[in-house]
C-alpha cells in the first residue's frame, strides 16, 4: 500500500469504525521447529510502529539483515496517531532554549511520577536510546520538533513535540529504502522455540492469503507489537475498570506480543496501573485531542449535577473516577471567563472553543445564558447543578478551598480555583479513552524479555507499548512513544553484542 499522510488519516478513521476483533490473529498450534524456514534474517521484528521501525533503523546502522511483519496493511500503529510528544532529557533543543536538564533529573522525575514502581535500569537505557533516536530524526533526517514543552511531573520542559505521522512516514521510507522489507497484512502468531539450542529461533506468521510462513532470526526477535487497548478480554483480566473506556490508537493493539511471550514464560510488569485519558468528547472521532477545561477552573459533574472528584488532579486519575460513573460519562461545566482563559493558554483548545463565538451552536458542547438552561440542554439535573455550583462558588469565594473535595488550585501545583459566575455557561460531555496500556512484558535494560524467574529468554527482545517497567504507577507525557523508539534502538543494538 502506498504510504501517505492521507492513508494514515484514513486508517485513523478506520480505527473508530471497524470492529477490533476483525484483526485478531487466529492462534495456531505451537510449533517447535518448522520443516523449512521461509526466510532467514539476523533480526525479525513484529510490528511496524515506532518501536519496530526504530529497531529496523538500528539494524541498518549495524549492517544487520532485518524483516518486519506487520498485521495491518500500513505501518505506523499507535505511534502515527499519537500526540507527537517525545520526551528526551539533555538535548540540543533544550540547550538552545536555555533549559538545563540532565539524565539524573529525568530519572528522578520519572521515579517520582511512577511512585518508585518503575525500574531505574530501564530509565538509564531509555535516556541513551531516546537521545540516539532524537538525533537520528532531527540531525540525520532533518525533522525538527516544533516546540519543547513541559507536562505534569517534568521539572523542566523536555517533551519534544513533533508531527508524529511525519516521523513515522519518514522512518518507514528510510528502512524500506535501506533494505528492510515490511511484510504487510502478515500476523505473527507464535514464537518458535528451539529446544536443542534453547533459544527463541523464529516466528510463525499468517499471511493475508492464509499461508503460514516461518521466519528465522539468527540474532534475535524484537516484539514491537504495541499494547492491548483493543483487547477487552485482557483489559478485563488486568484492570476491569478500563473496559468502559473507548479504545483509541492503532487497530493492531490487541496484545499479541504479550500473549506470545507469555506462552514462553515471560513475566509482566505494571499491569494494574493501566489508566485512561480524561478529556475526550464521547463518540466524536473528529475531536481526537483532549480538552482539559477543568485546568482552567471548570468543574466536573455527573448526570445528577453533583461533583465526584477534585478537578485539580491528573487527568489520568480523573479518568479512573469518571469510569466509575454510568457509561463512564462525566460533564465539564465552565463559564465564559474560563473559555477565554483556555483559548489563551492552548492553541488546540482555541481551535475548538473559538467555534462557540456569538452563541453559535456546535454538536459537541451545550451553551446557554443560565446554568439551569445549559443543564437542561445537556440532559443533567438543573437543580442539582445549580446547587453544586452555588456551594462551590461560596467555598472558593470565602476560603479559596472547596469543602467537598478540597480543591484549591486550577491544576495540581498551578493557579487558584475560580468561581463559575459569568455566562454564557457551557457543558461539555466527556468520556475517557484508553490510548495506551503503559504496562506489559518484563524486560531488562538491554531490552531482553525476562521470564518469571527474572532470567532473559534467549534471543527474545521487546520494545515499546508491549513492555512494562518504564512508567511504573503513572505515566509522564511523551515517554510512551519515547520508550518505543528508545528501546527499539537499544534492543537491536544489544542483539549484536
Ligand atoms: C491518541 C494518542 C495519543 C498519544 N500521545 C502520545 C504522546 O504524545 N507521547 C507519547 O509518548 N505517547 C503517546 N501515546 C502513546 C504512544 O503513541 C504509544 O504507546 C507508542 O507509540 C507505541 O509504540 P509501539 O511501537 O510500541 O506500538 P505501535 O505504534 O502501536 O505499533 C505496533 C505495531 O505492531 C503491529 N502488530 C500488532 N500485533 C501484531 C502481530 N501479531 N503481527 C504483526 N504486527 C502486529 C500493529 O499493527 C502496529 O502497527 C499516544 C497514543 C494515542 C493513541
Amino acid at each position: 500500500m502506498k504510504l501517505s499522510k492521507r492513508n494514515f488519516l484514513k486508517f485513523n478513521l478506520l480505527a473508530f469504525t471497524t470492529s477490533a476483533t476483525a484483526s485478531l490473529p487466529t492462534f495456531a498450534r505451537l510449533h517447535d521447529e518448522p520443516q523449512k524456514w521461509t526466510g532467514v534474517y539476523d533480526v525479525v521484528i513484529v510490528g511496524a510502529g515506532g518501536a519496530g521501525l526504530a529497531g529496523a533503523v538500528e539494524a541498518i546502522k549495524l549492517g544487520l539483515s532485518a524483516i518486519i511483519v506487520e498485521k495491518m496493511p500500513f505501518s505506523g500503529g499507535s505511534s502515527a496517531l499519537c500526540g507527537g510528544s517525545f520526551t528526551v532529557p539533555q538535548t540540543s533543543f533544550q540547550q538552545a532554549a536555555g533549559i538545563t536538564d540532565s539524565p539524573e533529573k529525568f530519572i528522578e522525575d520519572m521515579l517520582k511520577v511512577g511512585k518508585g514502581k518503575n525500574d531505574p535500569e530501564l530509565l538509564k537505557s531509555y535516556v541513551v536510546g531516546a537521545q540516539k533516536q532524537l538525533k537520528f530524526i532531527t540531525e540525520e533526517r532533518g525533522i525538527k520538533p516544533y516546540e519543547v514543552a513541559v507536562f505534569a511531573g517534568m521539572s523542566v520542559p523536555r517533551a519534544h513535540n513533533f508531527k508524529p505521522s511525519e516521523v513515522l512516514i519518514d522512518m518507514t521510507k528510510y528502512v524500506t529504502t535501506n533494505g528492510v522489507k515490511i511484510m504487510y497484512n502478515t500476523t505473527a502468531q507464535r514464537l518458535i522455540w528451539n529446544a536443542k539450542a534453547k533459544v527463541v529461533e523464529g516466528v510463525e506468521c499468517l499471511t493475508k492469503d492464509n499461508k503460514t510462513i516461518f521466519l528465522k532470526a539468527k540474532k534475535g526477535i524484537l516484539l514491537a507489537s504495541g499494547g492491548f487497548a483493543r483487547n477487552k478480554k485482557l483489559l478485563e483480566k488486568y484492570n476491569p475498570l478500563m473496559v468502559a473506556a473507548d479504545p483509541e490508537g492503532g487497530m493492531g493493539n490487541t496484545g499479541d506480543g504479550l500473549l506470545m511471550a507469555q506462552e514462553l514464560g515471560a513475566d509482566t510488569r505494571d499491569m494494574m496501573y493501566i489508566k485512561g485519558t480524561h478529556g475526550y468528547r464521547p463518540s466524536e472521532p473528529k475531536f481526537t485531542t483532549t480538552f482539559h477545561g477543568y485546568y482552567g477552573g471548570g468543574i466536573l459533574v455527573d448526570k445528577n449535577g453533583h461533583r465526584f472528584a477534585n478537578e485539580e488532579q491528573s487527568y489520568k486519575l480523573l479518568a479512573d473516577e469518571s469510569l466509575k460513573l454510568p457509561n463512564g460519562i462525566s460533564y465539564l461545566v465552565f463559564d465564559e471567563p474560563i473559555r477565554q482563559s483556555r483559548m489563551k493558554s492552548r492553541a488546540v483548545e482555541k481551535a475548538y472553543l473559538s467555534q462557540l463565538n456569538n452563541g453559535k451552536s456546535v454538536p459537541w458542547c451545550f451553551e446557554a445564558s443560565s446554568l439551569e438552561e445549559v443543564a437542561k440542554k445537556a440532559g443533567i439535573d438543573p437543580k442539582g447543578l445549580v446547587n453544586t455550583v452555588k456551594k462551590y462558588n461560596k467555598d472558593i469565594e470565602t476560603s479559596g478551598k472547596d469543602s467537598v473535595f478540597g480543591r484549591t488550585q486550577l491544576s495540581a501545583g498551578y493557579g487558584k480555583a475560580v468561581p463559575l459566575k459569568t455566562g454564557p455557561f457551557y457543558i461539555y460531555p466527556v468520556k475517557p479513552r484508553l490510548i495506551a496500556t503503559y504496562c506489559g512484558l518484563s524486560i531488562n535494560g538491554k531490552g531482553e524479555v525476562l521470564n518469571v524467574f527474572g532470567e532473559p529468554i534467549p534471543h527474545l527482545y521487546a520494545a515499546g507499548e508491549v513492555t512494562g517497567g518504564v512508567h511504573g504507577a503513572a505515566y509522564m507525557s511523551g515517554t510512551a512513544w519515547g520508550k518505543a523508539m528508545a528501546f527499539g534502538r537499544i534492543a537491536v543494538e544489544n542483539m549484536n553484542k
